[in-house]
């Protein structure tokens, strides 16, 4: 008998090979960090989502270290069972106090942070409306809602305002990165916000990228903006600029204690080992001290932006840590990426279907961890390749 399916997925393996999108992994033997050992190798590297250097913080360590005897290393069942830990319960509350929400819910990731909110806020009866750039895990969210899903270009606030007016659902829910994964830049949440109340919407933040990074202590977006509305709900990824794992969600009580009800990627699923927890306890308070790691951020970024600009690369209009230099066709990028390789600093290729056909890019992404001096060299790389 020949196996049809097997067949198929194998030229669909070979078809992506002659496109140049067979994705690849790379084997850390390091922890993060700007510096990171790769097939025996020392890289700098411009590729995590580490932007405060905390994924391998002492005072992190440090709190796992003293945990572990504590709490032992798995939480043994979901938290609706018997796996909620008095240090999971401390993180939420600690959290929503920290971005001044009433309320917060712990999740494994935020893919299924993201999961949990869109099925249970929306249904067959609702319609959730997102930016065309979005993360791939709201859009896998609004698909699973069963929802009508309706898309808008990339920022386009008039044409969300005409879906939005237009729309007879019973629910309505917005979703959005507040910074973009792949171009940086910072969605207009004001505007976001004002609409959702015009039209009695939802709006779901999700803050993967600006956490920790933007507003007052590292915040987050809200933060930055200076928004407060019940109609908000917050989402926040836990292994980017917070350095450990995990996602948490923040709302009113009443969506927070819905959520415990209803999120299926809550209540099927073990709960994350309570030793995490105790790391992001202590996270929280680097973070909301670590203004002197943002502004050397900040000034990196600059420093980035300005000489690339010199050398005529393209950039996007983006003034947080992910810096995209758009390229164009995928060989082109795959050959700068490998020729920054050459010269021992790692700069991913982003390609379709992550970003639009044709934009291909160099997605450099800096950390506090890096120096002024390793973005110095950076720059000196680009300017050879
Ligand atoms: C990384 C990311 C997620 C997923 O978070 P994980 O905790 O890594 O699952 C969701 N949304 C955005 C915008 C992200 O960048």
């Amino acid at each position: 008998m020949t196996f049809a399916a097997l067949s198929e997925i194998r030229s669909g393996l070979t078809a992506l090979s002659e496109q140049g999108l067979l994705r690849q992994r790379r084997m850390l033997q390091s922890a993060q960090d700007a510096r990171v050992h790769v097939d025996g190798r020392e890289l700098l590297s411009f590729c995590s989502n580490d932007y405060l250097g905390l994924a391998n913080h002492p005072a992190l360590a440090a709190a796992v270290a003293q945990a572990l005897p504590e709490m032992g290393v798995g939480a043994g069942a979901s938290h609706l069972i018997t796996g909620h830990h008095t240090a999971h319960h401390a993180f939420e509350t600690k959290f929503a106090e920290f971005v001044g929400l009433p309320d917060a819910l712990l999740f494994s990731t935020g893919y299924m942070a993201n999961l949990a909110v869109v099925t249970a806020l929306v249904g067959r009866e609702g319609e959730v409306f997102g930016d065309k750039l979005n993360h791939a895990s709201l859009n896998d969210a609004a698909l699973l809602s069963r929802a009508k899903f309706s898309r808008y270009a990339h920022n386009d606030l008039a044409a969300l305002e005409r879906l939005m007016a237009a729309s007879t659902a019973r629910s309505k829910l917005v979703l959005v990165d507040a910074v973009f994964s792949m171009d940086g830049d910072v969605a207009d949440l004001p505007a976001l916000l004002a609409l959702c109340e015009a039209h009695d919407a939802w709006l779901l933040v999700d803050d993967a990228h600006g956490f920790g990074v933007l507003g007052a202590g590292g915040r987050g977006s809200l933060a930055h903006f200076g928004l407060q509305s019940p109609r908000i709900i917050y989402m926040a990824t836990l292994g980017k600029a917070a350095g450990v794992a995990g996602a948490v969600v923040a709302a009113e009580h009443d969506v927070i204690t819905w959520l415990l009800q209803k999120a299926r990627t809550y209540i099927y699923t073990t709960a994350t080992p309570p030793l995490l927890s105790a790391a992001l306890l202590a996270s929280l308070q680097v973070i909301a001290g670590a203004d002197d790691r943002r502004t050397h951020l900040r000034e990196l970024v600059m420093q980035l932006r300005d000489g690339l600009q010199a050398q005529g690369w393209e950039l996007l209009d983006s003034a947080t840590p992910i810096q995209p230099v758009i390229i164009g066709s995928n060989e082109a990028t795959l050959a700068i990426s490998s020729a920054l390789l050459e010269q021992g600093i790692l700069v991913p290729a982003i390609r379709p279907p992550t970003v639009p056909v044709n934009s291909a890019r160099l997605r450099i992404t800096l950390s506090a961890a890096h120096s002024a001096a390793d973005v110095a060299l950076l720059l000196n790389a680009m300017g050879n390749a």
